[in-house]
């Protein structure tokens, strides 16, 4: 079984997939201006500051939009054939690319309530994905 390409953690996202591999969900909030950020950068994308801090979010959004998919973008993806590759708008307001799981593809709706949960895809990538809440 092939796998999908892995995320290779860097500056910015270390403690974004380090926080992954321990089933914690984090994303980045500005200490100068209070706003959350996602993704991971090295400024605040609101107001510039690079006073940032990495905040526990709730794990909880909503599906703002999302595409089925019956084809597999790379041989990694096969086995996971239809998917569901969604836009999460978070509760403390960024949205972030994910997948949603759990569920029948079909059942996936605009506005649908989810809830963080953790794919342990190899022993040092975690990717946070989301299912029905
Ligand atoms: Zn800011």
């Amino acid at each position: 079984m092939a796998l999908p390409p892995l995320p290779r953690p860097y500056q910015d996202t270390a403690e974004y997939w380090a926080a992954a591999r321990d089933h914690r969900f984090v994303i980045q909030q500005c200490n100068s201006c209070g706003e959350y950020q996602f993704y991971p950068r090295g400024v605040c994308s609101h107001c510039l500051s690079s006073d940032l801090k990495w905040q526990e979010a709730s794990g909880k959004g909503t599906v703002y939009s999302f595409s089925v998919n019956h084809r597999a973008p790379h041989p990694g993806f096969a086995d996971d054939l239809p998917f569901v590759l969604a836009i999460v708008e978070l509760e403390e307001g960024p949205r972030m690319m994910t997948n949603i799981v759990g569920c029948d593809p079909e059942s996936v709706t605009i506005g649908m309530a989810v809830t963080v949960c953790f794919d342990d895809v190899t022993d040092e990538v975690t990717l946070p994905k989301f299912q029905p809440a």
